[in-house]
Formats: C-alpha cells, structure tokens, sequence
C-alpha cells in the first residue's frame, strides 16, 4: 500500500496512460460514483498491472438534499433518516444491494455503504453496513469510515475493536474537516492517534484524500496509505460538500442550466507542496526570478519548462507518485527526515512567494497545515529519540 488516487469524470484517460507505462508508488485507483462505467479501460489496465481497483459509493452525501445526486447509487429521490436506516435492516440490505449492483465486477476491493460518523448509533451504522455488506459478497471489503476531526479518542479507540472483532482488517479513514492548509497540531495529531489505534487493533489504514496530512502520516508510519484526487480531492470537508450539492443550478433566461467556469485545473507544486489554480501556476512558473525553483523534471515535464501546466493530469499523476516512491523506498526510520526537509523547503518557499511573487488579489500561501506537520515530526522524533 502507498498511495491511492481517486478519478474525477474526466481523469480515466491519463491515469490509463501513466499506469501503462509505470505505477511505482501507486497502490491503487477508486472510480467515479456516477461515470465507472466508463472508467472500464482504466480499471482494467490498473488491475493488470498488479494495483487494487476500488468504486467509492459516496452514500454519505445521500443523508441530506441535493442537485446533484442522481447517479449516486441508492439514491431514491428522499435523504436517508439514519434513526431509521439503524433501526431497519431490510432497508439497509436494499441500500447495500444498490450499493454492490453499481460497483463493477472489475474492481477488487469492495466498498460499503457509509454515512458521515457523528456519534455511537451513526458510527455502528457504518459497522453494521459493512458487515453486512462483506455477507453479500466474496470479495474483500474495506469500510470508509468517515468521521468528524473532533471524534472522541476513546470512542475510536472502541470502534476499532469492534471493526477489528468483526473481521475487518482494512479501513479508509477519512476526518472531517482535516487536510485543508489551515489545520492545527492538536486537531492533526488527533487523527494521527485514531490511526494508530486502528492499526494497533491489527487493521490496515488508509487515510482519504489527504493530500500532504496522508503522505505525512505514511511517512511516519501512522497509515499504511493515503489517498487523493488528481490535482484535487487533497482534503475531507463533508459539510462545504453538502452546501455545494444543495446550491441549486443556475439557470439562463430560457431556464437551460449555464455551464459553470469549467472544470478546476488544479496544478500540482511539488516545491511548494501545494495545488494552484491554473492561472497561478502559469504566472509563476513564467517568472524567470523562480520558475528554476519550481521545476518538475520527470516524463513529459523534463522537456518543457511549462509542464506542469501543459498537461496538468499527467504532471500530477507522476509527481505525486515520486514522492510516494521515494517514501515508500526509504527505510521506515528515515522517512520522517525526509518529509521534514520537504516541508520546510515548502515553507521557505511559500514564503518567499508570499513576500515577492504575489499578484494583487491573490491570497497569500497559507503555511499553518504545514509548520503543524513540521512540528509534528519534529515532536515524535525527539520523543523517540
Ligand atoms: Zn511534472
């Protein structure tokens, strides 16, 4: 296991690429709820070069209202009452029957029906769908267990005996708000305990789109993998997730849906350790005084100083992956050595971009995630030490 990338509508086609030619330092893919079934090609491909293929049902989203939920599997038109779905086991069977109709039979890993955590009767909810669910198929099962940042440590402490005594010996940890540049280091460190409890309970973790926190918890060895987008899905914000699907879609005068600005391009900035917009990323890499300090140098991007922003998908399949190689290369005790020095050479540069290299209206880098992470490391080697 090491790291895992979820594809978006339109990713299929480079990530089939890129898998084709290497997958070093990629584990796994999870497909669209909604466009599987044309992410086949892809699925394939990655199952053929020895990775696991996962389908992430995105059930959570069905507890409330929204615009866009159509195509998302189990939806019936009404939002799920989980005091109801707990308390009704033949509803639950049809939601896990929905759920294992619209997963495709190339993928390997099953994943469960799951609702966001909040307390003791949501959390058993997700247990007892994916046990469930682990009855109604022979493949393996890895439950999502997405739960609130602030989730109480001796609760998940219980939880993960409980999903451990239940058989489980994989889970997808995802924390709600967690993974966004502005995280402190208790509510970092919370998560990073929660992860350490599920593994010492004898289960593989993986922590959902989790940008730099998730590669930092591999480095330190606190997760077994991390997973994320491809130039997004870096961060869990299930509450900004729910308003988005809420706001109803604009409509023109004639009342036909207006296209929005298009698709985000999120260009990946390994020196930054960030994801820009497009626009950003192309200014500064055109800037003579830094574009050698942002460099990338491997595949497509080795024969064009704008790379990066070129073919954006590709720049960051690639990327990402190094640093997971190099991770996952490393013995285990030198890793947190090396995520500090990307890091801090991180922050030195953001910065610097800060200082000298920001646009007027353009928001300042934020650097409190990272100096957390930093921190982080530095307190569990001196603890170790
Ligand atoms: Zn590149």
């Amino acid at each position: 296991m090491a790291l895992e990338f979820q594809l978006d509508h339109q990713d299929h086609k480079k990530v089939e690429d890129f898998i084709a030619r290497s997958a070093a330092g990629v584990s796994a893919i999870s497909l669209h709820p909604k466009v599987a079934a044309a992410q086949h090609g892809v699925a394939e491909t990655a199952r053929d070069a020895g990775l696991e293929v996962l389908y992430d049902p995105r059930t959570e989203r069905l507890e409330h209202e929204g615009f866009t939920l159509q195509g998302i599997p189990g939806y019936t038109g009404t939002p799920y009452n989980l005091d109801a779905l707990a308390a009704n086991v033949d509803q639950r069977q049809q939601l896990i029957d929905a759920v294992l109709g619209a997963t495709p039979d190339v993928v390997t890993i099953v994943t469960p029906p799951h609702f966001l955590a909040r307390d003791a009767r949501t959390s058993h909810l997700d247990l007892a769908l994916a046990e469930a669910t682990r009855l109604s198929t022979d493949k393996r099962v890895r439950p999502v267990l997405m739960m609130k940042a602030r989730f109480p440590v001796a609760d998940a402490a219980e939880l993960a005996r409980e999903y451990a005594a239940a058989g489980f010996d994989e889970i997808e940890l995802r924390f709600t708000p967690l993974g966004g540049e502005d995280d402190g280091i208790p509510k970092i460190r919370a998560a990073f305990t929660i992860a350490d409890l599920f593994r010492s309970a004898g289960l593989k973790v993986v922590l959902g789109r989790s940008g730099n926190v998730g590669q930092t918890a591999y480095a330190l060895g606190h997760v077994d993998g991390y997973s994320m987008g491809i130039g997004q899905m870096e961060h869990v914000n299930h509450s900004a997730d729910i308003t988005r699907q809420k706001q109803p879609p604009k409509l023109d005068e004639e009342g036909n849906k207006v296209k929005s600005g298009g698709a985000w391009q999120g260009v990946y900035i390994p020196n930054l350790a960030t994801t820009l917009s497009m626009k950003r990323a192309r200014t500064l890499l055109g800037h003579t005084d830094v574009r050698t300090k942002l460099l990338c140098r491997i595949d497509h991007c080795a024969n064009s100083l704008l790379g990066p922003v070129t073919d954006y998908r590709s720049h960051y399949l690639h990327s990402r992956a190094a640093e997971a190689e190099r991770l996952a290369a490393t013995p285990p005790a030198w890793r947190g050595k090396i995520e500090t020095d990307r890091l801090q050479r991180a922050l030195e540069l953001r910065e610097l971009v800060n200082t000298k290299y920001r646009a007027a209206g353009e928001p300042e880098l934020k650097v409190r995630t990272l100096q957390s992470l930093v921190d982080g490391i530095e307190e569990e080697r001196a603890a170790v030490a």
